[in-house]
Protein backbone atom coordinates (compact mmCIF):
# COMPACT_ATOMS: atom_id res chain seq x y z
CA UNK A 1 0.00 0.00 0.00
CA UNK A 2 1.47 3.29 -0.98
CA UNK A 3 1.18 7.09 0.34
CA UNK A 4 1.53 8.83 3.65
CA UNK A 5 -0.30 8.36 7.09
CA UNK A 6 -0.65 11.80 9.31
CA UNK A 7 -1.89 11.00 12.79
CA UNK A 8 -2.47 14.26 14.45
CA UNK A 9 -2.07 13.79 18.18
CA UNK A 10 0.11 11.14 19.75
CA UNK A 11 -2.21 9.62 22.65
CA UNK A 12 -3.01 6.12 22.31
CA UNK A 13 -5.46 6.16 19.72
CA UNK A 14 -2.87 7.94 17.44
CA UNK A 15 -0.27 5.25 18.44
CA UNK A 16 -2.66 2.29 17.92
CA UNK A 17 -3.46 3.61 14.61
CA UNK A 18 -0.15 3.69 13.27
CA UNK A 19 0.10 0.09 14.91
CA UNK A 20 -2.29 -1.19 13.37
CA UNK A 21 -1.74 0.56 9.31
CA UNK A 22 1.73 -1.62 9.35
CA UNK A 23 0.64 -4.72 11.35
CA UNK A 24 -2.84 -4.84 9.51
CA UNK A 25 -2.44 -2.61 6.45
CA UNK A 26 0.81 -3.49 5.48
CA UNK A 27 2.37 -0.19 4.85
CA UNK A 28 6.07 0.87 5.89
CA UNK A 29 6.27 2.63 9.21
CA UNK A 30 8.46 4.45 7.55
CA UNK A 31 5.11 6.30 5.73
CA UNK A 32 3.60 7.31 8.96
CA UNK A 33 4.32 10.50 11.12
CA UNK A 34 2.73 10.99 14.44
CA UNK A 35 2.73 14.79 15.13
CA UNK A 36 2.27 15.20 18.77
CA UNK A 37 1.63 18.76 20.58
CA UNK A 38 3.36 18.22 23.75
CA UNK A 39 6.92 17.43 24.29
CA UNK A 40 5.57 13.53 25.26
CA UNK A 41 4.15 11.05 23.26
CA UNK A 42 1.10 9.04 25.00
CA UNK A 43 -1.17 11.92 26.02
CA UNK A 44 -3.71 10.98 28.87
CA UNK A 45 -1.75 7.81 29.30
CA UNK A 46 1.34 9.71 31.37
CA UNK A 47 3.55 8.93 33.93
CA UNK A 48 6.58 11.31 35.27
CA UNK A 49 8.66 11.67 37.46
CA UNK A 50 11.23 10.27 39.82
CA UNK A 51 11.66 9.21 43.79
CA UNK A 52 13.37 12.79 44.55
CA UNK A 53 10.99 15.28 42.22
CA UNK A 54 8.22 13.13 42.89
CA UNK A 55 6.06 11.17 40.95
CA UNK A 56 3.17 12.69 38.98
CA UNK A 57 0.60 10.62 37.14
CA UNK A 58 -2.86 12.27 35.93
CA UNK A 59 -4.91 8.95 35.41
CA UNK A 60 -4.48 5.55 37.04
CA UNK A 61 -6.63 2.76 35.19
CA UNK A 62 -8.82 -0.04 35.60
CA UNK A 63 -8.70 -2.17 32.84
CA UNK A 64 -10.42 -5.49 31.90
CA UNK A 65 -9.67 -9.07 29.92
CA UNK A 66 -13.60 -9.66 29.36
CA UNK A 67 -13.81 -6.84 27.64
CA UNK A 68 -10.94 -4.31 25.93
CA UNK A 69 -11.60 -6.48 22.36
CA UNK A 70 -9.39 -3.81 20.11
CA UNK A 71 -6.73 -3.24 22.90
CA UNK A 72 -5.81 -6.79 23.53
CA UNK A 73 -6.07 -7.50 20.15
CA UNK A 74 -3.06 -5.19 19.35
CA UNK A 75 -0.98 -5.56 22.62
CA UNK A 76 -1.23 -9.80 21.67
CA UNK A 77 1.70 -8.34 19.03
CA UNK A 78 3.47 -5.43 21.21
CA UNK A 79 6.41 -7.52 23.18
CA UNK A 80 7.03 -6.34 26.66
CA UNK A 81 9.73 -4.50 27.53
CA UNK A 82 10.32 -6.13 30.59
CA UNK A 83 9.64 -9.65 29.72
CA UNK A 84 11.51 -10.82 27.11
CA UNK A 85 9.10 -13.20 24.58
CA UNK A 86 6.68 -12.28 25.88
CA UNK A 87 3.57 -9.85 24.71
CA UNK A 88 2.36 -6.96 26.95
CA UNK A 89 -0.87 -8.87 26.51
CA UNK A 90 0.60 -12.33 28.27
CA UNK A 91 2.54 -10.02 30.51
CA UNK A 92 -0.40 -8.54 31.81
CA UNK A 93 -2.26 -11.47 32.03
CA UNK A 94 0.46 -13.22 34.28
CA UNK A 95 0.93 -10.00 36.58
CA UNK A 96 -3.29 -10.18 37.20
CA UNK A 97 -2.86 -13.72 37.77
CA UNK A 98 -0.33 -13.21 40.93
CA UNK A 99 -2.37 -10.34 41.91
CA UNK A 100 -5.75 -10.54 42.18
CA UNK A 101 -8.06 -7.63 42.91
CA UNK A 102 -10.53 -8.43 45.81
CA UNK A 103 -11.04 -5.46 47.81
CA UNK A 104 -11.93 -5.41 51.17
CA UNK A 105 -12.84 -1.60 51.77
CA UNK A 106 -14.52 -0.54 48.46
CA UNK A 107 -16.71 2.40 50.28
CA UNK A 108 -15.44 4.14 53.96
CA UNK A 109 -17.90 6.34 56.15
CA UNK A 110 -17.83 8.83 57.76
CA UNK A 111 -16.96 7.51 60.78
CA UNK A 112 -14.08 5.66 59.38
CA UNK A 113 -16.30 2.02 59.32
CA UNK A 114 -15.77 0.19 55.97
CA UNK A 115 -19.62 0.00 54.60
CA UNK A 116 -20.55 -3.44 54.29
CA UNK A 117 -21.67 -3.75 50.59
CA UNK A 118 -23.38 -6.77 50.51
CA UNK A 119 -26.62 -4.82 49.94
CA UNK A 120 -26.94 -2.58 46.97
CA UNK A 121 -29.12 -0.37 49.11
CA UNK A 122 -31.71 -0.25 46.23
CA UNK A 123 -35.69 0.57 47.08
CA UNK A 124 -38.13 -0.80 45.19
CA UNK A 125 -38.59 2.15 43.40
CA UNK A 126 -34.67 2.37 42.31
CA UNK A 127 -34.31 -1.39 40.70
CA UNK A 128 -37.62 -0.17 38.75
CA UNK A 129 -35.71 3.04 37.30
CA UNK A 130 -32.67 1.04 37.22
CA UNK A 131 -34.49 -1.29 35.06
CA UNK A 132 -36.10 1.28 33.06
CA UNK A 133 -32.71 2.80 32.04
CA UNK A 134 -31.15 -0.18 31.32
CA UNK A 135 -33.84 -1.15 28.44
CA UNK A 136 -34.42 2.35 27.08
CA UNK A 137 -33.62 3.41 23.54
CA UNK A 138 -31.00 5.70 23.12
CA UNK A 139 -33.31 7.66 20.52
CA UNK A 140 -35.52 8.31 23.36
CA UNK A 141 -32.83 9.05 26.22
CA UNK A 142 -31.41 11.94 23.45
CA UNK A 143 -29.37 14.03 25.50
CA UNK A 144 -31.10 13.73 28.93
CA UNK A 145 -29.15 13.45 31.99
CA UNK A 146 -28.81 10.21 34.91
CA UNK A 147 -31.36 12.54 37.54
CA UNK A 148 -33.77 12.52 34.16
CA UNK A 149 -34.13 9.00 34.40
CA UNK A 150 -33.54 8.46 38.32
CA UNK A 151 -34.65 9.64 41.67
CA UNK A 152 -32.73 11.09 44.03
CA UNK A 153 -32.89 8.44 46.13
CA UNK A 154 -31.34 6.50 43.93
CA UNK A 155 -27.27 8.30 44.42
CA UNK A 156 -27.78 7.26 48.15
CA UNK A 157 -27.54 4.02 47.11
CA UNK A 158 -24.30 2.19 47.87
CA UNK A 159 -24.41 0.83 44.19
CA UNK A 160 -24.10 4.63 43.12
CA UNK A 161 -21.25 5.34 45.36
CA UNK A 162 -19.33 2.04 43.89
CA UNK A 163 -20.50 2.92 40.22
CA UNK A 164 -19.53 6.32 39.98
CA UNK A 165 -16.40 6.46 41.34
CA UNK A 166 -15.47 3.69 39.88
CA UNK A 167 -16.31 4.95 36.40
CA UNK A 168 -16.77 8.78 37.43
CA UNK A 169 -20.20 9.47 36.44
CA UNK A 170 -21.51 12.45 38.27
CA UNK A 171 -25.46 12.30 38.76
CA UNK A 172 -25.73 15.26 35.66
CA UNK A 173 -23.91 13.19 33.15
CA UNK A 174 -25.15 11.71 29.85
CA UNK A 175 -27.73 9.20 30.64
CA UNK A 176 -27.01 7.38 27.66
CA UNK A 177 -23.38 6.98 28.54
CA UNK A 178 -24.39 5.37 31.94
CA UNK A 179 -26.96 2.73 30.21
CA UNK A 180 -24.00 1.89 27.74
CA UNK A 181 -21.52 1.44 31.15
CA UNK A 182 -24.36 -0.60 32.51
CA UNK A 183 -24.95 -3.16 29.10
CA UNK A 184 -20.92 -3.12 28.64
CA UNK A 185 -19.59 -3.87 32.23
CA UNK A 186 -22.77 -5.98 32.57
CA UNK A 187 -20.21 -8.43 34.35
CA UNK A 188 -18.79 -6.28 36.96
CA UNK A 189 -22.40 -5.57 38.43
CA UNK A 190 -22.28 -8.43 40.54
CA UNK A 191 -18.51 -8.14 41.64
CA UNK A 192 -18.49 -4.06 41.60
CA UNK A 193 -18.22 -4.33 45.76
CA UNK A 194 -14.57 -6.27 45.53
CA UNK A 195 -13.78 -5.01 42.08
CA UNK A 196 -12.64 -8.40 41.35
CA UNK A 197 -12.92 -8.24 37.37
CA UNK A 198 -10.31 -5.06 37.26
CA UNK A 199 -7.52 -5.74 35.45
CA UNK A 200 -3.80 -3.88 36.17
CA UNK A 201 -0.81 -3.32 33.81
CA UNK A 202 2.40 -4.26 35.74
CA UNK A 203 3.35 -0.48 36.29
CA UNK A 204 1.64 2.48 35.29
CA UNK A 205 -0.20 3.00 31.39
CA UNK A 206 2.82 5.03 30.15
CA UNK A 207 5.81 2.47 31.37
CA UNK A 208 3.53 -0.40 30.78
CA UNK A 209 1.35 0.44 27.89
CA UNK A 210 2.95 3.49 25.97
CA UNK A 211 6.44 2.54 26.32
CA UNK A 212 6.37 -1.03 24.64
CA UNK A 213 3.91 0.21 21.67
CA UNK A 214 6.16 3.33 21.16
CA UNK A 215 9.86 1.14 20.90
CA UNK A 216 7.74 -1.29 18.43
CA UNK A 217 6.64 2.07 16.09
CA UNK A 218 10.44 3.11 16.01
CA UNK A 219 11.39 -0.18 15.38
CA UNK A 220 9.20 -0.24 12.69
CA UNK A 221 10.65 3.28 11.46
CA UNK A 222 7.67 5.50 12.38
CA UNK A 223 8.18 8.87 12.76
CA UNK A 224 7.74 10.11 16.13
CA UNK A 225 7.48 14.27 15.95
CA UNK A 226 6.88 15.73 19.57
CA UNK A 227 6.36 20.10 20.10
CA UNK A 228 4.40 19.60 16.56
CA UNK A 229 1.25 21.60 16.86
CA UNK A 230 -1.02 21.48 14.15
CA UNK A 231 -3.14 24.59 14.20
CA UNK A 232 -5.32 24.16 10.46
CA UNK A 233 -5.75 22.13 7.74
CA UNK A 234 -6.00 23.07 3.59
CA UNK A 235 -8.50 21.06 1.95
CA UNK A 236 -10.76 20.66 -0.95
CA UNK A 237 -13.99 18.89 -1.92
CA UNK A 238 -14.14 16.81 -4.95
CA UNK A 239 -17.47 15.32 -6.09
CA UNK A 240 -19.08 15.83 -2.56
CA UNK A 241 -15.68 14.30 -1.21
CA UNK A 242 -13.27 16.24 1.90
CA UNK A 243 -10.41 15.78 0.83
CA UNK A 244 -7.40 16.97 3.32
CA UNK A 245 -4.14 18.78 0.98
CA UNK A 246 -1.99 20.05 3.63
CA UNK A 247 -1.16 20.21 7.37
CA UNK A 248 -0.31 23.33 8.41
CA UNK A 249 1.82 22.98 12.28
CA UNK A 250 3.69 25.25 14.60
CA UNK A 251 6.92 23.02 15.11
CA UNK A 252 9.39 23.71 18.00
CA UNK A 253 7.99 27.07 17.53
CA UNK A 254 8.42 27.29 13.18
CA UNK A 255 5.54 27.45 11.24
CA UNK A 256 5.35 24.27 9.34
CA UNK A 257 3.28 22.84 6.19
CA UNK A 258 3.12 19.38 5.62
CA UNK A 259 1.71 18.40 2.06
CA UNK A 260 -0.80 15.95 2.04
CA UNK A 261 -0.55 14.32 -1.69
CA UNK A 262 -2.83 11.97 -3.45
CA UNK A 263 -3.29 8.65 -1.58
CA UNK A 264 -1.93 9.84 1.57
CA UNK A 265 -4.39 9.60 4.97
CA UNK A 266 -4.90 11.77 8.18
CA UNK A 267 -6.40 10.85 11.56
CA UNK A 268 -7.07 13.31 14.11
CA UNK A 269 -7.28 13.30 17.38
CA UNK A 270 -10.70 15.59 18.26
CA UNK A 271 -10.39 16.48 21.58
CA UNK A 272 -8.45 15.15 24.91
CA UNK A 273 -10.13 14.84 28.65
CA UNK A 274 -6.84 15.83 29.93
CA UNK A 275 -6.97 18.83 27.71
CA UNK A 276 -5.93 21.79 29.74
CA UNK A 277 -4.82 19.73 32.91
CA UNK A 278 -2.43 21.57 35.27
CA UNK A 279 -0.29 20.60 38.32
CA UNK A 280 0.68 21.91 41.54
CA UNK A 281 2.99 20.83 44.12
CA UNK A 282 3.01 20.32 48.39
CA UNK A 283 3.02 24.09 48.24
CA UNK A 284 0.61 25.53 45.62
CA UNK A 285 -2.44 24.42 44.25
CA UNK A 286 -2.27 23.51 40.38
CA UNK A 287 -3.71 26.59 38.29
CA UNK A 288 -7.02 26.57 37.06
CA UNK A 289 -6.78 26.81 33.56
CA UNK A 290 -9.25 26.79 30.32
CA UNK A 291 -9.18 26.17 26.68
CA UNK A 292 -8.22 29.26 26.00
CA UNK A 293 -5.08 28.28 27.82
CA UNK A 294 -3.86 25.37 25.90
CA UNK A 295 -5.72 25.53 22.15
CA UNK A 296 -6.71 22.08 22.64
CA UNK A 297 -10.33 22.15 21.16
CA UNK A 298 -9.45 24.50 18.48
CA UNK A 299 -8.39 22.88 15.25
CA UNK A 300 -11.68 20.60 15.79
CA UNK A 301 -13.79 23.70 16.63
CA UNK A 302 -12.48 25.11 13.62
CA UNK A 303 -13.11 21.95 11.31
CA UNK A 304 -16.75 21.10 12.77
CA UNK A 305 -18.22 24.98 11.53
CA UNK A 306 -20.77 24.80 8.86
CA UNK A 307 -19.84 20.70 8.87
CA UNK A 308 -22.39 19.02 11.48
CA UNK A 309 -20.78 15.72 9.93
CA UNK A 310 -18.19 16.74 11.91
CA UNK A 311 -20.00 17.08 15.27
CA UNK A 312 -20.61 19.67 18.07
CA UNK A 313 -17.42 20.48 20.30
CA UNK A 314 -19.56 22.71 22.56
CA UNK A 315 -21.93 19.81 23.65
CA UNK A 316 -18.49 18.70 25.62
CA UNK A 317 -16.06 21.39 26.56
CA UNK A 318 -18.42 24.50 27.47
CA UNK A 319 -18.74 23.57 31.38
CA UNK A 320 -16.38 23.00 33.14
CA UNK A 321 -18.38 23.17 36.59
CA UNK A 322 -19.79 19.61 35.20
CA UNK A 323 -16.44 17.93 33.72
CA UNK A 324 -13.65 19.05 36.08
CA UNK A 325 -11.95 16.84 38.58
CA UNK A 326 -8.86 16.76 40.36
CA UNK A 327 -6.30 13.55 40.88
CA UNK A 328 -3.17 13.83 42.92
CA UNK A 329 -0.19 11.55 42.97
CA UNK A 330 1.74 10.79 46.11
CA UNK A 331 5.66 9.87 46.28
CA UNK A 332 6.30 8.11 49.88
CA UNK A 333 9.67 7.52 51.55
CA UNK A 334 8.33 6.17 54.60
CA UNK A 335 6.48 2.44 54.51
CA UNK A 336 4.06 3.98 57.74
CA UNK A 337 1.16 4.99 55.30
CA UNK A 338 1.11 1.86 53.24
CA UNK A 339 1.42 -0.26 56.21
CA UNK A 340 -1.16 1.31 58.35
CA UNK A 341 -3.41 1.65 55.12
CA UNK A 342 -3.05 -2.91 54.47
CA UNK A 343 -3.69 -2.93 58.59
CA UNK A 344 -7.32 -0.89 58.16
CA UNK A 345 -8.50 -1.97 54.94
CA UNK A 346 -6.80 -5.79 54.94
CA UNK A 347 -5.69 -5.91 51.42
CA UNK A 348 -2.29 -5.98 50.72
CA UNK A 349 -0.97 -3.09 48.26
CA UNK A 350 -2.07 -3.60 44.68
CA UNK A 351 -5.40 -6.40 45.52
CA UNK A 352 -7.70 -3.92 46.51
CA UNK A 353 -8.66 -0.96 44.14
CA UNK A 354 -10.24 1.51 44.90
CA UNK A 355 -10.48 2.92 48.49
CA UNK A 356 -13.79 5.44 48.58
CA UNK A 357 -14.90 7.78 51.32
CA UNK A 358 -18.15 7.52 50.73
CA UNK A 359 -19.44 10.54 53.25
CA UNK A 360 -16.10 12.85 52.14
CA UNK A 361 -17.14 16.76 50.62
CA UNK A 362 -14.32 15.96 48.06
CA UNK A 363 -15.88 12.62 47.14
CA UNK A 364 -12.39 11.20 47.58
CA UNK A 365 -10.87 7.99 46.77
CA UNK A 366 -7.01 6.57 46.59
CA UNK A 367 -5.70 3.40 45.11
CA UNK A 368 -2.33 1.57 45.99
CA UNK A 369 -1.21 -0.12 43.27
CA UNK A 370 1.32 -2.64 43.45
CA UNK A 371 4.73 -1.34 43.96
CA UNK A 372 6.75 -0.81 42.36
CA UNK A 373 4.13 1.31 40.14
CA UNK A 374 7.12 3.10 38.27
CA UNK A 375 10.39 1.12 35.84
CA UNK A 376 12.50 3.62 37.45
CA UNK A 377 10.85 3.48 40.70
CA UNK A 378 13.49 2.70 44.38
CA UNK A 379 12.11 -0.40 46.18
CA UNK A 380 12.08 2.03 49.54
CA UNK A 381 10.03 4.38 48.22
CA UNK A 382 5.51 4.13 47.64
CA UNK A 383 3.50 5.67 45.14
CA UNK A 384 -0.18 6.58 45.48
CA UNK A 385 -3.09 7.68 43.18
CA UNK A 386 -6.32 9.46 44.10
CA UNK A 387 -8.69 11.90 43.53
CA UNK A 388 -11.69 14.18 44.60
CA UNK A 389 -14.78 14.23 42.30
CA UNK A 390 -16.28 17.57 43.65
CA UNK A 391 -13.13 19.34 44.18
CA UNK A 392 -14.95 22.67 44.29
CA UNK A 393 -16.08 21.94 47.48
CA UNK A 394 -15.11 22.72 51.13
CA UNK A 395 -13.07 19.60 52.58
CA UNK A 396 -14.17 17.89 55.67
CA UNK A 397 -10.91 18.37 57.27
CA UNK A 398 -8.91 21.48 55.80
CA UNK A 399 -11.13 24.37 55.01
CA UNK A 400 -11.08 24.99 51.71
CA UNK A 401 -12.29 23.63 48.10
CA UNK A 402 -9.71 21.21 46.92
CA UNK A 403 -9.57 22.75 44.09
CA UNK A 404 -7.47 25.63 46.25
CA UNK A 405 -5.53 23.08 47.95
CA UNK A 406 -1.61 22.57 47.56
CA UNK A 407 -0.57 18.69 48.17
CA UNK A 408 0.38 19.20 51.89
CA UNK A 409 -3.34 20.21 52.54
CA UNK A 410 -4.57 17.42 50.27
CA UNK A 411 -2.80 14.70 52.45
CA UNK A 412 -3.92 16.48 55.55
CA UNK A 413 -8.03 15.92 54.16
CA UNK A 414 -6.88 12.06 53.27
CA UNK A 415 -5.21 11.46 56.70
CA UNK A 416 -8.54 12.88 58.26
CA UNK A 417 -10.75 10.50 57.05
CA UNK A 418 -8.30 7.98 57.74
CA UNK A 419 -7.56 9.04 61.37
CA UNK A 420 -4.33 8.25 60.41
CA UNK A 421 -1.31 10.21 61.94
CA UNK A 422 0.29 12.84 59.84
CA UNK A 423 3.25 10.96 60.39
CA UNK A 424 2.35 8.09 58.08
CA UNK A 425 3.21 10.65 55.39
CA UNK A 426 5.99 12.36 56.58
CA UNK A 427 8.43 13.84 53.91
CA UNK A 428 5.66 12.55 51.15
CA UNK A 429 5.64 14.55 48.09
CA UNK A 430 1.95 14.90 46.99
CA UNK A 431 1.23 16.55 43.60
CA UNK A 432 -1.97 17.47 42.78
CA UNK A 433 -3.50 17.33 39.32
CA UNK A 434 -6.35 19.83 38.10
CA UNK A 435 -8.24 18.30 34.89
CA UNK A 436 -11.03 20.64 33.96
CA UNK A 437 -12.12 18.33 30.64
CA UNK A 438 -11.76 15.23 32.65
CA UNK A 439 -15.59 13.46 31.93
CA UNK A 440 -16.48 15.92 29.37
CA UNK A 441 -17.06 12.88 27.13
CA UNK A 442 -19.48 12.40 29.83
CA UNK A 443 -21.57 15.51 29.41
CA UNK A 444 -25.11 14.74 27.65
CA UNK A 445 -24.88 15.02 24.22
CA UNK A 446 -27.10 14.17 21.09
CA UNK A 447 -25.71 11.75 18.57
CA UNK A 448 -25.07 14.03 15.96
CA UNK A 449 -22.49 15.73 18.64
CA UNK A 450 -20.14 13.14 17.95
CA UNK A 451 -18.82 12.46 14.50
CA UNK A 452 -18.41 8.89 12.93
CA UNK A 453 -14.66 7.58 12.95
CA UNK A 454 -14.58 7.96 9.09
CA UNK A 455 -17.16 11.32 8.56
CA UNK A 456 -19.62 10.61 5.72
CA UNK A 457 -17.93 12.45 2.59
CA UNK A 458 -15.07 11.91 3.96
CA UNK A 459 -11.97 10.28 1.44
CA UNK A 460 -9.11 10.62 3.34
CA UNK A 461 -9.86 11.78 6.65
CA UNK A 462 -10.58 10.22 9.98
CA UNK A 463 -11.57 10.95 13.47
CA UNK A 464 -9.78 8.94 16.51
CA UNK A 465 -10.72 10.07 20.06
CA UNK A 466 -13.22 9.49 23.11
CA UNK A 467 -15.36 11.76 20.93
CA UNK A 468 -16.46 10.06 17.63
CA UNK A 469 -19.54 7.91 17.86
CA UNK A 470 -18.93 4.05 18.21
CA UNK A 471 -22.25 2.20 18.85
CA UNK A 472 -22.63 0.36 21.69
CA UNK A 473 -19.16 0.91 23.30
CA UNK A 474 -18.18 3.15 26.40
CA UNK A 475 -16.05 6.36 26.38
CA UNK A 476 -13.38 7.53 29.16
CA UNK A 477 -11.16 3.93 28.63
CA UNK A 478 -8.49 2.95 26.26
CA UNK A 479 -10.88 0.29 24.81
CA UNK A 480 -12.33 3.37 22.97
CA UNK A 481 -9.29 4.78 21.57
CA UNK A 482 -8.17 1.84 20.43
CA UNK A 483 -11.17 0.62 19.41
CA UNK A 484 -11.82 3.69 16.93
CA UNK A 485 -8.50 3.60 16.04
CA UNK A 486 -9.12 0.03 14.38
CA UNK A 487 -12.17 1.24 13.12
CA UNK A 488 -10.80 4.18 11.14
CA UNK A 489 -7.83 2.49 10.03
CA UNK A 490 -9.60 -0.59 8.54
CA UNK A 491 -11.97 1.73 6.99
CA UNK A 492 -10.18 4.17 5.10
CA UNK A 493 -7.31 1.22 3.83
CA UNK A 494 -10.24 -0.32 3.07
CA UNK A 495 -9.17 -3.81 5.23
CA UNK A 496 -11.55 -6.73 5.75
CA UNK A 497 -9.81 -8.20 8.76
CA UNK A 498 -12.65 -8.40 11.16
CA UNK A 499 -12.49 -6.08 14.09
CA UNK A 500 -12.99 -7.84 17.08
CA UNK A 501 -17.05 -7.22 18.16
CA UNK A 502 -17.59 -5.84 21.63
CA UNK A 503 -18.38 -9.40 23.60
CA UNK A 504 -22.07 -9.38 24.53
CA UNK A 505 -22.28 -9.98 27.91
CA UNK A 506 -25.10 -7.83 28.17
CA UNK A 507 -26.97 -10.55 25.93
CA UNK A 508 -26.04 -13.83 27.66
CA UNK A 509 -26.54 -12.37 31.24
CA UNK A 510 -29.66 -10.27 30.47
CA UNK A 511 -32.06 -12.36 32.68
CA UNK A 512 -29.65 -13.14 35.62
CA UNK A 513 -29.06 -9.33 35.31
CA UNK A 514 -32.64 -8.36 35.50
CA UNK A 515 -33.21 -11.37 38.15
CA UNK A 516 -30.08 -9.67 40.14
CA UNK A 517 -31.73 -6.01 39.97
CA UNK A 518 -34.57 -7.34 41.56
CA UNK A 519 -33.60 -9.18 43.98
CA UNK A 520 -31.03 -7.02 45.49
CA UNK A 521 -31.61 -5.03 48.13
C1 LIG B 1 -7.65 10.28 35.52
C2 LIG B 1 -7.92 9.29 34.44
C3 LIG B 1 -8.41 8.03 34.76
C4 LIG B 1 -8.70 7.13 33.75
N1 LIG B 1 -9.14 5.87 34.09
C5 LIG B 1 -9.31 4.96 33.11
C6 LIG B 1 -9.61 3.62 33.43
O1 LIG B 1 -9.75 3.25 34.60
N2 LIG B 1 -9.75 2.72 32.42
C7 LIG B 1 -9.58 3.09 31.11
O2 LIG B 1 -9.67 2.24 30.23
N3 LIG B 1 -9.32 4.36 30.78
C8 LIG B 1 -9.18 5.30 31.74
N4 LIG B 1 -8.87 6.58 31.41
C9 LIG B 1 -9.06 7.00 30.02
C10 LIG B 1 -7.91 6.75 29.07
O3 LIG B 1 -6.70 7.11 29.67
C11 LIG B 1 -8.19 7.60 27.84
O4 LIG B 1 -9.43 7.23 27.31
C12 LIG B 1 -7.16 7.47 26.74
O5 LIG B 1 -5.86 7.57 27.25
C13 LIG B 1 -7.42 8.55 25.71
O6 LIG B 1 -6.51 8.40 24.67
P1 LIG B 1 -6.60 9.24 23.32
O7 LIG B 1 -5.46 8.82 22.50
O8 LIG B 1 -7.95 9.10 22.71
O9 LIG B 1 -6.52 10.76 23.75
P2 LIG B 1 -5.40 11.53 24.55
O10 LIG B 1 -4.59 10.61 25.34
O11 LIG B 1 -6.08 12.64 25.23
O12 LIG B 1 -4.43 12.09 23.43
C14 LIG B 1 -4.73 13.13 22.58
C15 LIG B 1 -3.41 13.77 22.20
O13 LIG B 1 -3.57 14.59 21.05
C16 LIG B 1 -2.76 15.72 21.20
N5 LIG B 1 -3.31 16.76 20.32
C17 LIG B 1 -4.58 17.23 20.32
N6 LIG B 1 -4.74 18.15 19.36
C18 LIG B 1 -3.54 18.26 18.73
C19 LIG B 1 -3.07 19.04 17.64
N7 LIG B 1 -3.88 19.91 17.02
N8 LIG B 1 -1.80 18.90 17.23
C20 LIG B 1 -0.98 18.00 17.84
N9 LIG B 1 -1.36 17.25 18.92
C21 LIG B 1 -2.63 17.37 19.33
C22 LIG B 1 -2.85 16.05 22.68
O14 LIG B 1 -1.74 16.82 23.11
C23 LIG B 1 -2.84 14.66 23.29
O15 LIG B 1 -1.55 14.22 23.61
C24 LIG B 1 -8.53 7.49 32.41
C25 LIG B 1 -8.00 8.74 32.09
C26 LIG B 1 -7.67 9.61 33.08
C27 LIG B 1 -7.06 10.93 32.70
Amino acid sequence: MGGQAFLIGGGIGSLTAAAFIVRDGGMPGSSIAILEAAPLMGGSLDGAGDAERGYSLRGGRMLTTDNYECTWDLYKSIPSLQHAGKSVFEETVEFNERHEANSMARLVDRRRARVPVTSMGFSMQDRMELLKLTNADEDALGSSAITDLLSPSFFETEFWFMWATTFAFQPWHSAVEFKRYLHRFMLEFSRIETLAGVKRTVFNQYDSLVLPLQAWLVAQGVRLITDCRVTDMDHKTVDGQFIVTALRCTRQGQSEMMTVDDGDLVFMQNGSMTDASSLGSMTSAPPALTKTDSNGWTLWETLAQGRPEFGNPAAFNSCIAQSCWESFTVTLKNPGFFDAMQRFSGNEAGTGGLVTFKDSNWLMSIVLAHQPHFANQPADVQVLWGYGLLPDRIGDFVAKPMADCNGAEILQELCGHLRFDLDTVRSANCIPCRMPYITSMFMPRALADRPLPVPRGSKNFAFISQFVEIPGDVVFTVEYSVRAAQTAVYQLLGLTRPIPPITPHDQSLRTQFEALIKSFK
